[in-house]
């Protein structure tokens, strides 16, 4: 899917464009329990082809010398991670010198850029101010008000003409795309290192392609793989608050373009509170979930140790318990050639197609098992479950009300479904519907 990024200064109304532009947002997401997650990314749809759109303005700077840096920082995010960005800009203040400074980076870039200039709230009217905006040297600016809805139909149609053609991703989907997440330190750099320097490295080379150079394409016995945005993982970035929060994001936008995450946990830490955030996203986004304990060899084992830190581990991703743990050493290369078996075997996990009659076979069985929930005399009545997708392994159940379909029946639904078919390593989503 194409990916259109939205770059601008703090209060030019990039949520405002972002939300409209977002048009249905992933009602899936809300039905799913775990981790509610502000959305970065949101999927929609222009003239037919689904598109996402990602805000890179989640973190806005505080003060006003701190705003081109950040604008730097979030228009290489878009640099790297866009099809086609837009830059957005602000009628009432002009063109600022931070505009301009973007503008320059954003041509350089070679990106498909579009130029959206907000607030001009009388459409077709525009002011003499607003031809200014020409100067940026981005080509023709579009006038929008996002708050009220105008001309973002024109944006949407100039970042359209940008799109890749559609046959153009075939390559890509030989590929398992994988991201190795996790807390600074934990060895990201050391196991994409280990991986990357045993493996023959097959360097992409499509010219002028700012996403494959963070990208590392490579083969190896056990398949092809494309690791995301190790420029991000393997670039030292100074320890500043701010700095991280940026790499949090850029772990969100590596996680939202993955088929499969490797969640790394630090075995000497144990599980923190960063590592069931990071983890918390892949489990949302739906993607094919390993969870990699690294550092082993710094671990003191008996017989018991890995039985114990597991257990530890489970506890501490408790929403999770579907991922199969790997202990490994990233320095060492213990066991790395073993992740690539849970990367095949989740990856495909996570695509797995149920028949429907298989299903509904299921469903009759566990309802008989376990009545399903009453309220006030009113019995729950499951009619009807389909998989309506795949990557999550998305369920749909018709039902009589949906007020009755507690959450802790969809968990024993799921735990009924997993029994039989397993689905190791990936989330499962249900979507409950009522039908009369
Ligand atoms: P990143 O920030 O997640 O990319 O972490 P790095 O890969 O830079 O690793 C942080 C530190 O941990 C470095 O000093 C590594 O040498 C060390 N390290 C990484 N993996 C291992 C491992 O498996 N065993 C040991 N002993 N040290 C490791």
């Amino acid at each position: 899917k194409p990916i259109v990024a939205i770059v601008g200064r703090p209060n030019v109304g990039k949520s405002q464009l972002f939300n409209r532009l977002a048009g249905k947002r992933l009602s899936i997401v809300e039905d799913t329990p775990g981790i509610t997650r502000d959305r970065l990314y949101a999927d929609s749809e222009w003239r037919g082809r689904p598109f996402q759109v990602v805000d890179t303005g989640g973190i806005e700077p505080s003060t006003d010398n701190e705003i081109l840096k950040f604008m730097r920082m979030q228009a290489e995010i878009a640099i790297n991670a866009a099809d086609v960005i837009v830059l957005m800009t602000d009628l009432h203040s002009g063109i600022t010198a931070t505009d301009e400074d973007v503008a320059t980076m954003l041509r350089r870039s070679r990106k498909p850029v579009v130029l959206a200039v907000n607030k001009c709230d009388r459409p077709g009217k525009e002011p003499p101010e607003f031809y200014e905006f020409y100067n940026l040297g981005l080509g023709e600016p579009y006038a929008i008000s996002a708050l009220h809805g105008y001309g973002t139909g024109d944006l949407l149609d100039a970042c359209y003409e940008y799109f890749p053609e559609e046959e153009g991703n075939e390559e890509d989907s030989e590929y398992i795309k994988v991201a190795v997440i996790g807390k600074p330190n934990v060895g990201k750099s050391s196991l994409i290192n280990q991986i990357l320097g045993e493996q023959r490295v097959i360097v992409s080379n499509i010219a002028g392609t700012t996403r494959d150079s963070v990208d590392s394409r490579f083969e190896n016995e056990k398949g092809k793989y494309l690791l995301i945005d190790t420029a991000g993982i393997r670039k030292r970035s100074r320890v500043d608050e701010k700095v991280e929060k940026f790499s949090v994001m850029r772990s969100l936008m590596a996680i939202e373009r993955s088929d499969v995450c490797v969640i790394m946990i630090d075995a000497t830490e144990g599980v923190t509170e960063q590592d069931t955030k990071v983890a918390g996203e892949a489990h949302d986004a739906g993607k094919a979930c390993i969870i990699v304990v690294n550092k082993w060899d710094l671990v003191e084992k008996d017989g018991k140790t890995m039985d114990q830190y597991t257990r530890r581990v489970r506890e501490g991703l408790a929403y999770m318990p579907y991922a199969p743990v790997l202990f490994l050493s990233a320095m060492t290369g213990q066991r790395v050639p073993k992740l690539f078996d849970t990367i095949n075997a989740v990856y495909e996990q996570n695509g797995r197609r149920i028949p429907t009659g298989q299903l509904n076979s299921l469903l009759a069985e566990a309802t008989a098992r376990v009545q399903p929930p009453t309220d006030k005399g009113r019995r729950l009545k499951i009619y009807y479950m389909t998989q309506s997708g795949v990557r999550p392994p998305t369920f749909v159940c018709f039902c009589n009300d949906a007020r009755l379909f507690h959450f802790s029946y969809q968990r024993y639904l799921e735990n009924q479904i997993r029994e039989v078919y397993g689905l190791d390593g990936t989330p499962i989503r249900m979507i409950i519907r009522e039908r009369g």
